[in-house]
């Protein structure tokens, strides 16, 4: 039995990672320090005799014992509002887990794919973006933690692939969403379901103009998957090409949702993209992949899940302990 060891494996792409694995037959680690990651998310997994879970920090020595063929390193705050909490954890994590995890890969002769981000792009001038274009980020800002980490991945992955020859893949994720997002975590899609749901009114930052383009989990995950069995180490583009404004996608929210509040504008985030679209032509031709499920199809099926919460869950704002 081939075995993963999956880094964030408690959080929402890490923990549909854990299902996908194991429904392909594999012996699934998942490790998480359950800083942003929700041990609820992987429960259904603890009985299973192929699924372990490593309470771990993956910025502290990672040993795994025994051999190891695949690792995916998915571990890092991903929302803005977490990155701005934890900055320094957020560095290390893209930084020393990378590191760590790189070394255990080289030690185990594993293939390795590490989650990197649409981020490392930054306040693109370039659009749509193709993996070609170098970016446009400030390292001081207040998101520089978490783009500047995962450009910092993505080089020691290089240089590990080159200088060691350890197989590697890198994947740039863009904005994805679905079931076991935290409702509180403050990305645009929990954060609006959130506010339909609790009858408050749905909080614009800056005027709507900026874009986004949304990836269903499912279709996420399927991408992830075709490159690592691929043999792609160049970086590449994983997302959905389908790009909306902000204002346009809070009014298909209040739709979907029927609520009767009205939209409201704050300011906009410091650094704050002002459009993204993953160009995925690589991803076609290398994976054959693209995208399958419509936003329409896809928010449905995310308001659901957060419909079918505890309503504690709704109503609570914060619950973790940065630490
Ligand atoms: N956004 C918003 N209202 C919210 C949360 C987010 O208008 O309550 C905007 C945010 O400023 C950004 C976009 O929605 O322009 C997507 O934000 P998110 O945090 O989901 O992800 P990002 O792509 O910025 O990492």
């Amino acid at each position: 039995m081939k075995k993963v060891l999956i880094t964030g494996g408690a959080g929402f792409l890490g923990s549909h990672l854990c299902d996908r694995f194991i429904e392909e037959g594999f012996y699934v680690i998942a490790m998480d320090n359950l800083i942003t990651g929700d041990r609820k998310n992987i429960e259904h997994l603890f009985p299973l005799k192929q699924f372990e879970f490593y309470y771990h920090d993956v910025t502290k020595f990672v040993h795994i014992p025994g051999k190891l063929d695949y690792i995916l390193h998915f571990a890092s705050p991903a929302s803005p509002i977490d990155y701005l909490k934890i900055p320094i954890q957020t560095l290390k994590v893209g930084s020393l887990g990378a590191l760590n995890l790189l070394g255990l890969a080289k030690e185990k002769k594993a293939t390795i794919l590490v989650a990197s981000t649409s981020e490392v792009y930054g306040d693109p001038l370039v659009h749509p973006q193709n993996e070609d274009y170098y970016g446009n980020v400030s390292p001081v800002g207040p998101r520089g933690v978490y783009d500047e980490a995962k450009r910092f991945m993505e080089s020691i992955t290089m240089a590990y692939h080159r200088f060691h020859g350890l197989d590697t893949r890198i994947a740039r994720i863009f904005n994805t969403y679905g079931p076991r997002m935290r409702l509180n975590d403050g990305r645009v899609v929990p954060a609006f379901m959130g506010q339909a749901l609790r009858g408050e009114d749905l909080t614009i930052f800056g005027d709507g103009s900026q874009t986004r383009s949304f990836c269903f989990i499912d279709d996420q995950v399927e991408g992830i998957y075709r490159l690592l069995f691929s043999d792609y180490v160049d970086p590449i583009n994983i997302g959905n090409p389908h790009e909306v404004t902000i204002k346009e996608f809070a009014e298909e929210i209040i739709k979907l949702t029927g609520t009767n509040q009205k939209i409201v504008y704050r300011p906009l985030p410091e650094d704050d993209p002002l459009q993204r679209q993953p160009e995925i032509t690589k991803a076609k031709e290398i994976l054959g992949w693209e995208p399958k499920v419509m936003r329409e199809e896809g928010l449905k099926i995310v308001y659901d899940y957060f419909k079918s919460l505890n309503p504690n869950e709704l109503q609570k704002r914060e619950h973790r302990n940065f630490l």
